[in-house]
């Protein structure tokens, strides 16, 4: 079927939209009708090369629809379900899997990185007949695509479908990050690096979890205000401030948790200080292949100092996604207010420059006619 999405062909060029053809789901497949795709700073990331995926590509890790068509074998999902499309696909049979923790799949994993589905093949061509990649199993900036079955997580009907996409990235690595891998308990001091979706959603976690005190640390003044409206207490503009010596004035002697969400490897840095005796650093944030972060590891043993790495938030896709959404309906995720806007896939070369000047204050996300 003839199809629309924006194709990734060379790095600093931003999307191409374009007209696709699109084949029927095989085995373990769902043809699913997207409705939204959030814009994610991964994304900008795969753009520029930062992190780099194989192209030409239809990206998009972030998105929800409806499945339309199943391919033989699919037991999970049916016509005429709401689902967010997760970019982690457990297999279910690796050694990972098979100690419960697929957020860390290693069986699917080259085809995460290799934009194919669990096959090795692809179903999306452009018009020459050229196979175009699937970005993280979920090629979300395109109206319909296929994805494998283990990826599609059914969702509630009541929820929004632009608060159900952002089940498929910032909610389950923000909220999962906090409250399964660091686990934060009530009176923690807490300091969150880099307000975009996944910030906000950890900052709103840790508020949930009774962190005290919240500090919230951007490098852009506007986006304070959201910050407090999600329950921060204090706000540090790190371009104008440096943030450690704040930090450390505010928590009495420093931070138990920094979770560095901005993948900046001076923000890894200023974490590493920031933190008190016995203090850890949640790294969520993808730093680029070549960076590095000097950080003196004498205090790592004398100060009993950990940085714990976090991939979607250590959940269960099926056992936490549904979770996550009653919580969102219930209102205490503030999803609403964390969605700045809508824009058309025409658009997206605009969110891409946007967010790349750092305008960005909240999720945009696509919207599919
Ligand atoms: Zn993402
Ligand atoms: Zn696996």
């Amino acid at each position: 079927m003839r199809i629309r999405g924006a194709v990734l062909r060379e790095f600093n060029k931003g999307y191409s939209i374009e007209e696709l053809e699109l084949d029927p789901p095989k085995q373990g497949e769902a043809l699913v009708r997207y409705a939204f795709a959030g814009y994610c700073h991964s994304d900008l990331s795969n753009t520029t090369g930062y992190t780099p995926m194989g192209m030409p590509l239809v990206a998009g890790h972030e998105a929800s629809g409806v499945v339309m068509e199943i391919g033989p074998g699919v037991t999970r999902v049916k016509p005429g379900d709401h689902v967010a499309s997760a970019w982690m696909c457990p297999c279910g049979d690796c050694p990972e899997c098979r100690s419960g923790r697929g957020s860390i799949c290693s069986g699917s994993m080259p085809h995460f990185r290799n934009g194919t589905l669990l096959d090795g093949t692809t179903r999306i061509r452009d018009l020459k007949g050229n196979p175009i990649r699937h970005g993280n199993f979920v090629s979300g900036f395109s109206d319909y695509t296929v994805v494998p079955e283990g990826a599609l997580i059914p969702v509630d009907k009541t929820i929004p479908l632009d608060q159900a996409a952002l089940m498929s990235c910032c909610v389950p690595t923000g909220w999962g990050t906090v409250t399964k891998l660091a686990n934060v308990q009530p009176g923690d001091r807490v300091a969150v690096w880099g307000l975009g979706g996944v910030g906000q959603n950890a900052l709103r976690a840790a508020k949930v979890r009774g962190a005290y005190p919240l500090i919230a640390v951007d490098l852009e003044e506007a986006r304070r205000e959201k910050a407090m409206k999600l329950g921060a207490d204090y706000f540090i503009d790190s371009s104008k401030e440096d943030p450690v010596p704040i930090i450390h004035e505010l928590t009495g002697g420093g931070a138990d948790f920094a979770f560095e969400v901005s993948g900046d490897p001076g923000a890894m840095v200023q974490c590493w200080w920031a933190l008190r005796s016995g203090g850890k650093i949640m790294s969520i944030g993808i730093m680029g292949e070549h960076e590095a972060s000097p950080m003196p590891f004498t205090y790592l043993p004398l100060q009993q100092k950990s940085i714990i790495g976090g991939l979607y938030g250590g959940i269960s896709t099926r056992d936490d996604i549904p979770k996550y959404v009653d919580l969102a309906l219930s209102g205490v995720m503030m999803l609403d207010t964390i969605i700045e806007g809508h824009f058309a896939l025409d658009d997206i070369n605009d969110i891409r420059a946007k967010m790349q000047r750092r305008e960005l204050s909240g999720r945009w996300v696509c919207k599919f006619d």
